[in-house]
């Protein structure tokens, strides 16, 4: 009897194997578009396929459908760069995403997230205690 092991399903099932990668790429920058910020609901190919950019992770990101149809089959840095909403940062984290170092994209699209101001907290403070024993 002979034993094969690690027969991997996605080997046999390419579309699968295609779902769950577009998947993960969603996730790495929480759904959100790798230009805009905005929901991200397709897969970009920052070099499109009509000039030969490959369907691999370092040359697709997550992109929103109006800033992945309005790029359409320009060259990303170049679309980008001519944006209203273009961010320096975001920039670097394309180029970093690129060059395959996933890591400091993320790190870069982190930094580009705007802080939560927290200014309600300050208000509440006031002490509700002093007045109820008063009260009593
Ligand atoms: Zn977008």
């Amino acid at each position: 009897m002979q034993n094969r092991d690690a027969v991997f399903l996605e080997d046999f099932c390419p579309k699968l194997h295609d779902r769950r990668w577009r998947k993960s790429l969603h996730s790495f920058t929480g759904k959100s578009c790798i230009y805009c910020g905005k929901h991200s609901e397709s897969i970009d190919h920052i070099l499109p396929r009509s000039r030969g950019g490959l369907s691999v992770t370092e040359n697709c990101v997550p992109a929103c459908l109006s800033c992945n149809g309005e790029k359409s089959d320009q060259e990303a840095f170049t679309w980008y760069r001519t944006q209203s909403f273009y961010d320096p940062r975001r920039a670097m984290a394309i180029r970093a995403w690129v060059d395959g170092d996933l890591r400091l994209a993320l790190r870069l699209l982190q930094w580009v997230k705007p802080k939560r101001i927290n200014e309600k907290d300050s208000i509440s403070q006031n002490s509700n205690q002093d007045f109820l024993l008063k009260a009593a």
